[in-house]
């Protein structure tokens, strides 16, 4: 393992020493006074991805330059090497995606039978899990995500998400959404009118779950016969590049699925491109915002996934240990990398210590480091940039009084790292506990009642994800009722499920992913 473990049970050392000891060498502190074992090397092979020095633009079923020739580069986030350089799409490549994408859909795809499409759609779930291995250890060099997480969590969920939606394509009558003409009026036996597509969706994703956004993006899509132009993000374009393998694989007729890797210009471009009907948008707030002037008035539908600052409410009667689980899950899953992270933890006043004790337990045992070990907790941050945004937030928490905490752990010598870190004597005014930081920093703010945790949770301009632990099940109810989260989990946390829709309140964004109302985002009802 070329990361470093944090070490086990030792005392907190101030974060200027964390930062400063950044070596690959197993021997430190934590190794001198650790534990009597140590987990031996397990890295998956990373001869397993094949990864081309050049990457084309995916449009009409097939790889090709932009047509400027410009190019970008991308990087492993964990080395700081670069894996390739990948075509950086402009205004004509736009132009000419779109209208692969249109042709695709009044041609081909919105007038196939759905038991047609579905078809398409199993196979690409299919063929998915068949190069599972190889997506997984591609989206680890790529975005610097544990391989045990990209392994268990992105690729087959990215694989669900395909089946999921093969399943509704020859049933879209009966998901009660109704055309304009079908609208309440299903027969005795539950089918409607058949609702129909909107058109050419635009669909713009962030860095911290390449494939799996592609997939919630672009399974709905295909399925209610739409067509698509797919733009990742500008750090992790690799998976997306391979996913448009697969469909080439699969046959996928030209023009269905088209992907246009660049920068944020490329996305701005898609998202005002006339001939695009359909806005579907995960990332942050900010760009969520400018994309909503862009589509104002244009008769565009428009979905938005964007940012969050999430409460995980821990009660005086949860089981410690087992919320002390779902806590690191929340927020030091995919290193923080999560919309719906738990961010911010509400502890009960008299449970406290104790909860935070078992905390720092816990996390002194997480290990960091190499992405590709299959031992490896916390991976890679996914960039510079936003290794300095998590850094400067985390500094203004100290500066405004909160107490910092990070195990004793030593970073790899080159790339982007952090530390799991926690700030307990948050007030509810600083950043730390306002701004999304979207990295593996954790917030501790503390409550007496129920009704102060229900203020607390709610005080925040966000509402995407909430979780809740306590072992009354009239509380839960009591809770899920109050919180303005668009899902509560109740003991447990970031769990996801593709009929399970997926969305939030307020600057969290609107519309649904997955299950019956992800569909009709991409149905005209
Ligand atoms: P962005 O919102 O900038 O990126 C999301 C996607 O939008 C990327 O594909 C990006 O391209 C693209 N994009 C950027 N600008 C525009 C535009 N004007 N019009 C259309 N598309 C655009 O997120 P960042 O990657 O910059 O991350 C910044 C912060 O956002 C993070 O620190 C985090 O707090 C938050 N974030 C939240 C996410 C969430 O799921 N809630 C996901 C990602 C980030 P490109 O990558 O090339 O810039």
């Amino acid at each position: 393992m070329t990361g470093i473990r944090a070490g086990r049970g030792q005392s907190a050392r101030p974060p200027d020493e964390v930062a400063s000891a950044r070596s690959t060498d197993l021997a430190g502190p934590s190794a001198a006074a650790g534990p009597a074992w140590d987990y031996a090397p397990a890295p998956e092979s990373r001869e397993i991805a094949s990864i081309a020095a050049e990457y084309g633009l995916f449009i009409g079923g097939e790889f090709g330059p932009a047509a400027d020739g410009r190019q970008f580069p991308t990087i492993n986030p964990a080395t700081e090497q670069p894996l390739a350089r990948v075509a950086l799409a402009g205004v004509a490549d736009t132009d000419r995606a779109v209208a692969a994408a249109r042709h695709a859909y009044e041609q081909v795809w919105a007038p196939m039978p759905g038991a047609e499409r579905a078809k398409y759609l199993y196979r690409i779930a299919r063929i998915l899990q068949e190069r599972a291995r190889e997506f997984a250890v591609l989206e680890s060099l790529d975005n610097g995500k544990p391989i045990k997480e990209s392994r268990d969590v992105d690729v087959p969920l990215a694989a669900a998400h395909f089946f999921y939606h093969a399943g509704w394509a020859d049933k879209l009558e009966y998901a009660g959404l109704g055309g304009a003409s079908g609208a309440g009026g299903a027969d005795g036996a539950g089918r409607g009118t058949a609702p129909r597509p909107l058109g050419v969706a635009g669909q713009v994703i962030p860095w911290n779950f390449p494939l799996l956004m592609a997939a919630w993006k672009l399974a709905p899509a295909l399925a209610t016969g739409n067509t698509c132009v797919l733009k990742p993000a500008e750090t992790t374009p690799l998976t997306a590049l391979l996913l448009a393998e697969v469909c080439q694989q699969a046959d996928l007729p030209p023009g269905v699925v088209n992907v246009l890797t660049g920068a944020g210009e490329t996305g701005s471009a898609l998202v005002s491109h006339p001939g695009v009907n359909k806005i579907a948008f995960t990332g942050s707030t900010e760009v969520g915002k400018e994309i909503s002037r862009a589509v104002a008035g244009t008769g565009k539908r428009l979905t938005l996934e964007l940012g969050g600052k999430a409460a995980n409410v821990v009660f005086d009667d949860a089981p410690v240990d087992q919320a002390v689980e779902g806590i690191v899950n929340g927020i030091f899953f995919n290193q923080g990398h999560v919309c719906c992270a738990g961010s911010r933890l509400l502890v009960q006043e008299s449970v406290a210590d104790i909860v935070v004790e078992r905390l720092k337990e816990r996390l002194a045992t997480l290990r960091l480091g190499d992405p590709l070990d299959k031992n490896t907790d916390i991976g890679a941050i996914n960039s510079r940039e936003q290794l300095d945004k998590i850094s400067a937030l985390s500094a203004a928490g100290e500066a405004e009084g909160a107490q910092r905490w990070s195990p004793p752990c030593r970073l790899p010598e080159r790339g982007y790292w952090f530390p799991p870190t926690l700030f307990t004597g948050v007030s509810q005014s600083y950043r730390i506990a306002r701004e999304e930081i979207f990295g593996p920093v954790l917030s501790v703010l503390t409550f007496r009642t129920p009704e102060e945790a229900v203020t607390k949770a709610n005080n925040t301009p966000y509402g995407l994800s909430a979780g809740v632990w306590t072992e009354k099940g009239s509380r839960i109810l009591w809770m899920a009722q109050r919180l303005r989260a668009g899902v509560v989990w109740a003991n447990t946390y970031n769990r996801f499920d593709p009929a399970s829709p997926f969305g939030g309140y307020r600057e969290s964004g609107f519309g649904r992913e997955g299950g019956r109302h992800g569909l009709a985002a991409y149905l005209d009802a």
